[in-house]
């Protein structure tokens, strides 16, 4: 495989492997072997990432969009051309087959391009005044200020591009705090937009212990926005942080999406779409289709069709065969989790219909599992698995389906299969979700929203909102002198 990179953070404008507070193991979950050290930031490197934020704040905001533009456009560029290479570094650090990596990176470009475009595009409005001495009533989007971004390991270049691209094409400057399993893919791409020409101090890369960082960084008075990915659990804690300190906070957390199979739907077709995209990346994704309801006429048939795709999907390390076609979870935690799911079924709490047990051996692989008829309270039906675990449940009706679709905290995303134009309408429109797709598994582009309602978060990243989050709303009353 490539070589895995020197492991450093980026802070004023300058690499060090050195981490005053020590470094970390980074293990390739297909073996279980570490292939690297990553530097933990001291307290004092954060103030140093912070000090230079602030400092390169109001000249990086007011440099002119179209110039802002021409640096995301050279930082998208340079992801495209290292793809190959950043792709051999996300598998080993996270364990996706190649070729997602490989789209998930081409997918990143694409981001930085559009939110640099929108750094062009994305002007204010001019209100009509209502008459007296008024002459204008402008409205414009000012960037917010420097912003601490927290990301996953799921999407280890994603979901950094998208939090970066918005908040350097904003004119924020930023800190960014990788997962600490994949800080070399973070590293990459962050070495992407420093070649691309980002000025000194504009935008930093840190590692280490994420809860103490988060807590520094959140807390410190030149951070003005917080945009974290992770857990809802987690989420709460930072949004209440963010609380006390007064700052904007985005939280892009779990979910755990319904699919609705109604018996109108090409059963076949819907099977074999859920099962390809439900085993994607593991299951390891926020809008994994993962709670499967299906009209009771055609349940034997959905439940066949997908436990057979499920059962013959290839799972194995993705680093040294390319005809892989599922993983291994990113770390031993996921495993636990995983059982702990599968342990609450049996009797009347859903049958395993294939999979259920850990793989053995090494590194963290748990095969595509699939819980037939999982109870109402069952921990799968309540809990986020955010793993390779499928359950499937009857419905009589479309009505009684979406109450069990709506029934959870979280609303992320939320499908639905239907081939009646009047019942997929009124799908999309029941469906309590910040996303929902229609007789397609696809939710983001780079030009889309993205993000939930719910425990699942609010705001949303990528699409012109994903531009506007970065910035504050200003208005200028204007009247004559
Ligand atoms: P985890 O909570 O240990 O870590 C998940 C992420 O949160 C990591 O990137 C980590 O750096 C960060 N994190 C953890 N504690 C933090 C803290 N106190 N402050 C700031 N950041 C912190 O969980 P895990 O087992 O690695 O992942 C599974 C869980 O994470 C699931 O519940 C899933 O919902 C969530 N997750 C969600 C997404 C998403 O796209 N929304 C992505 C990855 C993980």
């Amino acid at each position: 495989m490539t070589a895995y990179p020197t492991l450093k953070l980026f802070i004023a404008g300058q690499w060090t492997a050195t981490g005053e507070a020590g470094s970390m193991d980074v293990i390739n979950p297909a073996t279980g072997d570490v292939i690297g050290q990553c530097p933990k930031a001291s307290t004092g490197q954060l103030d140093a990432a912070l000090k230079a934020a602030g400092d390169a704040f109001p000249r990086w905001s007011a440099t002119p969009g179209a110039e802002r533009y021409a640096i995301l456009r050279r930082a998208a560029d340079l992801l495209r051309e290292r793809a190959p290479v950043i792709a051999k570094v996300v598998t080993a650090e996270m364990g996706k087959p190649h070729a997602q990596a490989v789209g998930e990176i081409a997918g990143s470009a694409d981001v930085i391009d559009f939110l640099g475009e929108e750094a062009k595009r994305r002007g204010g409005r001019m209100i009509p005044v209502r008459g007296g001495q008024l002459i204008a009533q402008m409205v414009t989007h000012e960037p917010i200020g420097p912003a601490v971004l927290l990301t996953p390991w799921n999407f280890p270049v994603n979901l950094p591009a998208k939090k970066i691209a918005g908040a350097l094409a904003a004119g924020c400057t930023a800190i960014f705090k990788p997962a600490e399993n994949t800080p070399a893919s973070a590293q990459l791409l962050v070495e992407c937009f420093v070649d691309a020409g980002v000025p000194e101090g504009v935008l930093n890369l840190v590692h280490g212990d994420p809860g103490p960082i988060a807590e520094h960084l959140i807390a410190s008075p030149v951070t003005r926005k917080v945009s974290f990915t992770g857990s809802t659990a987690i989420g709460k804690q930072l949004g209440a942080l963010a609380a006390t300190h007064m700052k904007r906070f985005a939280p892009e957390l779990g979910g755990h999406a319904p699919v609705i199979v109604s018996k109108n739907a090409d059963i076949a077709r819907a099977a074999a779409m859920c099962a390809a995209t439900k085993f994607r990346n593991a299951g390891q994704v926020c809008v994994s289709p993962t709670r499967f309801l299906v009209a009771r006429e055609v349940y034997d048939q959905f439940v066949a069709d997908f436990a057979e795709r499920a059962s013959r999907i290839k799972v194995g390390d993705a680093g040294i065969d390319d005809s892989v076609e599922m993983g291994p979870l990113a770390h031993a935690r996921r495993i636990s989790a995983m059982e702990q799911v599968v342990a609450d079924t049996g009797g009347n709490r859903g049958e395993v219909v294939t999979g259920g047990k850990a793989m053995g051996g090494r590194g963290f692989f748990f095969p595509p599992t699939v819980i037939a008829n999982p109870a109402p309270d069952s921990r799968f039906m309540t809990e986020e698995p955010f793993g390779p675990i499928a359950g499937i449940v009857p419905f009589d009706t479309i009505e009684n389906a979406v109450g069990i679709a709506n029934g959870l905290r979280y609303g992320l995303a939320a499908y639905a299969f239907s081939a009646d134009l009047d019942e997929a309408h009124y799908l999309g429109r029941a469906l309590r979700a910040g996303m929902v797709g229609i007789n397609q598994l696809i939710v983001s582009s780079p030009e889309t929203p993205f993000g939930g309602v719910g425990d699942s978060g609010f705001g949303s990243e990528g699409g012109e909102e994903g531009y506007l989050a970065f910035t504050d709303t200003k208005l200028v009353m204007l009247a004559k002198a």
